[in-house]
C-alpha cells in the first residue's frame, strides 16, 4: 500500500509532540471517534510517527500525547525503512483468538518498566486508514500485541493495569519513580 504519509524513521532532537507519563490524567481519558479523516488528522498521524521514532517506540496512541482522538500508529520494524507504518483510525477489534499468550510489554509513557502481560495471541481489527478507507486486518504475534496495547490507551487503560505479578509491578514502578497508586487494575 502506498501511504499518504511519509516519515523518515529517525531520531529527532525536538520531536513535534510531548509524550505524557503514567500518573498524568490525560492518559486516563477515553478517546473520541474521529468523524472525518482530513489533513489535520494526517498531520497528527505524521507527528505521532515522528515522535514515536524519536523515542524508539513501536506504537503510539493519541492519548499519550494528550490528544483524545481514536488514532494509533504502529511500526513493528522501526529499523526497516521498507516497512510502512500502520495508521489505525477508530480501530475496533472484531475477533479475539481464544489462545492467549504472555509477552513482556513496555510503554513510552512508563519508560524503563517492562512486565509480562497476558493477552489474546491473535486478533482481527477493523479501522480507517489515513485516506479514510475502511480496512480490516488479521494480526498475530507482535503486531497483535502492539495493536491491543495501543487500543487500550484509547480507553484510558495502561498495560500496568493488566499485570498479574503484583510484586514485580510494585518493585519496577518504584525503581523507575512511578506511583503504585497510578495503577488501576482491570479485571479481565
Ligand atoms: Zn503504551
Amino acid at each position: 500500500m502506498t501511504s499518504l504519509i511519509t516519515v523518515e524513521k529517525e531520531k529527532l532532537e525536538n520531536p513535534p509532540l510531548d509524550i505524557h507519563f503514567l500518573g498524568d490524567r490525560a492518559l486516563r481519558q477515553p478517546a473520541k471517534r474521529i468523524a472525518k479523516v482530513d489533513d489535520s488528522i494526517r498531520k497528527l498521524a505524521k507527528e505521532m510517527l515522528q515522535t514515536m521514532y524519536s523515542s524508539q517506540g513501536i506504537g503510539l496512541a493519541a492519548p499519550q500525547v494528550a490528544i483524545q482522538k481514536q488514532l494509533i500508529v504502529v511500526d513493528c520494524e522501526p529499523d526497516n525503512p521498507a516497512n510502512s507504518p500502520l495508521i489505525l483510525i477508530n480501530p475496533k477489534i472484531t475477533v479475539f483468538s481464544k489462545e492467549l499468550c504472555v509477552v513482556e510489554e513496555g510503554c513510552l509513557s512508563i519508560p524503563g518498566v517492562y512486565l509480562d502481560v497476558t493477552r489474546p495471541k491473535a486478533i482481527e481489527v477493523s479501522f480507517k486508514d489515513e485516506q479514510g478507507k475502511p480496512r480490516k486486518i488479521q494480526a498475530t504475534e507482535l503486531l497483535a500485541r502492539v495493536i491491543q496495547h495501543e487500543m487500550d490507551h484509547l480507553n484510558g487503560v495502561m498495560f500496568v493495569d493488566r499485570v498479574d505479578n503484583d510484586l514485580a509491578l510494585t518493585e519496577q514502578l518504584q525503581k523507575k519513580g512511578f506511583s503504585r497508586g497510578a495503577v488501576k487494575p482491570v479485571k479481565s
